[in-house]
């Protein structure tokens, strides 16, 4: 009897080596597949800052290559694209996230997020003090107290990254609007040398009102899917942006983006992108404004 559990426990550790040594061979494959394609997406460790805003459909992800070869992840929606994102920051090369920020939590942000969390190593967590009740939320929260980690609760005049030529820097919320959550999201500004980068998640023209701190930057993330409730001439003329990207859903049902942003868009000149019609959109700098951009189609 004892001798028959022996060879079993044998047989369970000969083939757990075999399983890891194999596990490992993959990996380095893998590690050496990204490194010998050059057409690999990302551009792993470059003294670069890139903003892949990944078409996920009617909702935001966007993941931020930085520069001290850190990177960040805003926002994790819809549901069911956990693995697609996951898939797709490992195709940059990375395959931590140094810091994950939940914009607002409605489920066009914080979908899939849940995922991330539980499959994925994570530096620290970012979310504004608000609470809902969606399942989606709970299902969040669950997922990061499972992990044994805290959220950090964003505030305007947080610092994310403080470095001499690195600055993230959280810009919003002032104030935390408990009746409409679009308007508690994170604004993150991300300013590389000469480069500036604006992400303002769902924010829309109340929040956008109260924030204090320089909001211009050469690229900007437009907020709420293109709403006209976000993208005002009067916030246009702060941010001046070069770039903009709207991240919304082919045929979505909310009519995003508005033909009035748009409108206000061509109106300052802005070279604007759409994760609808173009896919996911890549944005890269070297913080000198050499921006160049690529589309997926
Ligand atoms: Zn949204």
């Amino acid at each position: 009897m004892i001798k028959s559990k022996l060879n079993i426990f044998i047989k369970v550790v000969l083939l757990f080596a075999v399983c890891t040594t194999t596990l490992c061979a993959c990996s380095v494959e893998n590690l050496f597949d990204y490194y010998l394609n050059e057409n690999n997406v990302g551009s792993v460790y470059a003294d670069n800052i890139s903003a892949h805003f990944i078409d996920i459909g009617q909702g935001d992800s966007i993941f931020i290559e930085l520069p001290n070869h850190e990177c960040m992840l805003i926002d994790a929606g819809i549901a069911n694209k956990g693995e697609y994102i996951e898939n797709y920051i490992i195709s940059t090369g990375y395959d931590t996230i140094d810091y994950l920020i939940a914009t607002h939590p409605h489920a066009d942000h914080i979908g899939s997020m849940d995922y991330i969390v539980s499959n994925m190593d994570i530096g620290s967590i970012y979310m504004p003090k608000v609470s809902t009740t969606t399942k989606t939320y709970e299902r969040l929260l669950e997922a990061v107290q499972e992990k044994g980690m805290k959220i950090k609760s964003a505030r305007a005049g947080m610092s994310i990254v403080d470095e001499e030529d690195l600055n993230v820097d959280i810009l919003a919320p002032v104030e935390i609007d408990e009746g409409e959550l679009n308007n508690c999201s994170i604004i993150i500004k991300i300013t590389y040398e000469s480069d500036s980068y604006l992400f303002i998640g769902d924010a829309e023209k109340e929040e956008l009102s109260t924030v204090t701190a320089d909001m211009s930057a050469d690229v900007l993330k437009v907020g709420h899917h293109g709403s006209r409730t976000s993208t005002t001439e009067e916030f246009l003329e702060e941010v001046n942006p070069e770039y903009a990207v709207i991240s919304c859903g082919i045929d979505n049902d909310y009519g995003h983006p508005h033909e009035e942003a748009v409108s206000l868009l061509n109106e300052f000149n802005v070279e604007y992108y759409r994760t609808d019609l173009q896919g996911t959109i890549k944005i890269t700098s070297d913080g000198s404004r050499n921006y160049s951009v690529t589309t997926e189609k």
